[in-house]
């Protein structure tokens, strides 16, 4: 009597194939800000905002001042970066031919635990914040841990 029930799936193989890829964001959006989350402000180490002018997409950093409080005079200027800039100079930052696509660019960021720095006049590439964690936490842990 009981083999019949041998037969029921016991996997579930849609759980494994339902991961989100690069590119999706927190809420679900798939935005144009395909950098997102991979930009950090060189002034004050927040990550910046994605934003957009003109239709442009971008980043932008306030170093957590908003446009309602008082703003000390002496406050460094927001940092802005265009999207397209950045990938402009992906290839020459992470030292690979150019004519990549956007996604493989980000791929590379990813594999190298890197992330973009920028600052007033400059974009440079640094290990990532989250990438460093993770390094120690794979040390520590049993070895196995996976980068999302
Ligand atoms: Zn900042």
């Amino acid at each position: 009597m009981s083999e019949g029930t041998a037969h029921e799936p016991s996997v579930d193989d849609a759980t494994f194939t339902a991961v989100p890829g690069i590119g999706t964001a927190k809420n679900g959006e798939t935005r144009r800000h395909v950098l997102a989350g991979l930009v950090v402000c060189g002034v004050c180490d927040r990550r910046m905002d994605g934003h957009r002018v003109h239709g442009h997409a971008g980043y932008r950093c306030r170093h957590g001042y908003t446009s309602a409080g008082p703003r000390p005079a002496r406050a460094p200027r927001n940092v802005y970066a265009r999207e397209e800039h950045l990938l402009d100079a992906l290839p020459g930052l992470l030292e690979v031919d150019g004519g990549d696509t956007a996604s493989k660019l980000i791929e590379q960021l990813a594999e190298r635990g890197l992330e973009i720095v920028c600052t007033h006049h400059n974009r440079g590439l640094r290990p990532s914040m989250t990438q460093r964690r993770a390094n120690v936490l794979t040390r520590s842990g049993r070895g196995a841990l996976h980068l999302g």
